[in-house]
């Protein structure tokens, strides 16, 4: 808590608005020419669901972002939708670095930052592994909720009931805080950003740089960028299109099923 107030952190990766991501055929790095950024849609949920908290409860809502110096647009308009700091967490050490060593660094930083609550999307649309916001929780020893598709605060305690989606039903926890959660993109409609919330994520509002320095008391160097990942890429490619198929008429579910059949047994399947 900071002066009575929860502090909240938020995890936002700023992703190439599409998700059929590109790669060069050659090297495998990822082609990000003329391809618009934006914030993650399921992180624009999480900020949201934090600002929601600060509006009822008064809650000190803080954004970060692991990335290149490009990511500080993404933070502003998490400013200007009414966060109160943001911090880029940039340093060419971190470059190279996989699921494990991003959220090694990220819980570094929010380790250094302190938090009450930690809130992530659930799954990055380029990347889509949904491993960050869990690995952070385990990185920091915190319990943690993922799916979250409601999130409401106990006015009494420093807890949450986080309901969290199952796939056909749904799951009612409550989870007591320093917690993490993943948000879902059901979980709210995001806020536009307002004028002066604008104005002053240019004007007033400074984006914060945290360099491996700042944070070193929290993470092992061995544990960042590319030395700290265990993933290696053997081979990327963009999958190529697979043609139209071959469509049949059938009468009957019993003649589909016979057509089905027979091609599989065609194509030595069955
Ligand atoms: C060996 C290897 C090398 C790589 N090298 C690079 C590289 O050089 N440059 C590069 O851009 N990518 C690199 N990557 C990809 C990078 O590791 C992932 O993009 C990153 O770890 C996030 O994983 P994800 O996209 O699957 O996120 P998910 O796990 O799907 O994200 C879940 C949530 O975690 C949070 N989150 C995820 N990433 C961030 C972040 N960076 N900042 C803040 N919050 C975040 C968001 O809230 C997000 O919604 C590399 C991957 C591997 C395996």
């Amino acid at each position: 808590m900071e002066n009575g107030k929860l502090r909240i952190i938020v995890c936002i990766k700023q992703v190439p608005n599409t998700n059929e991501v590109k790669l060069d055929p050659v090297t495998g790095v990822l082609l990000r020419d003329g391809v618009p950024s934006i914030i993650n849609p399921d992180d624009l949920c999480g900020i949201e669901a934090a600002l929601e908290l600060k509006d009822r409860y008064g809650c000190h809502v803080t954004v970060i972002s692991m990335g290149p110096m490009q990511a500080d647009v993404a933070l502003r308009e998490a400013l200007a939708m009414g966060c109160d700091e943001a911090y880029l967490v940039s340093d060419k050490l971190f470059g190279g670095a996989d699921t494990w060593a991003t959220s090694r660094t990220l819980a570094g930083a929010a380790k250094m930052l302190g938090y009450d609550l930690i809130i992530t999307g659930r799954q990055a649309i380029d990347g889509d592994t949904a491993q960050v916001g869990p690995q952070i929780a385990e990185h920091l020893g915190i319990p943690q909720v993922s799916y979250a598709q409601d999130i409401e605060k106990l006015p009494e305690e420093a807890a949450l009931i986080v309901q969290r989606y199952y796939e056909d039903r749904y799951q009612k926890i409550k989870i007591k805080l320093p917690a993490l959660v993943t948000a879902l993109s059901t979980l709210n409609t995001p806020r536009y950003m307002s004028v002066g919330g604008v104005v002053a994520a240019y004007d007033d509002i400074p984006v914060k740089i945290l360099k491996y320095e700042d944070i070193k008391d929290f993470v092992d160097e061995k544990d960042i960028g590319l030395k700290g990942s265990p993933t290696r890429v053997k081979k990327s490619f963009t999958k190529t299109a697979k043609g139209q198929g071959t469509l049949h008429d059938a009468v009957s579910e019993d003649e589909a099923v016979e057509i089905i059949v027979s091609k599989l047994k065609e194509h030595y399947v069955l």
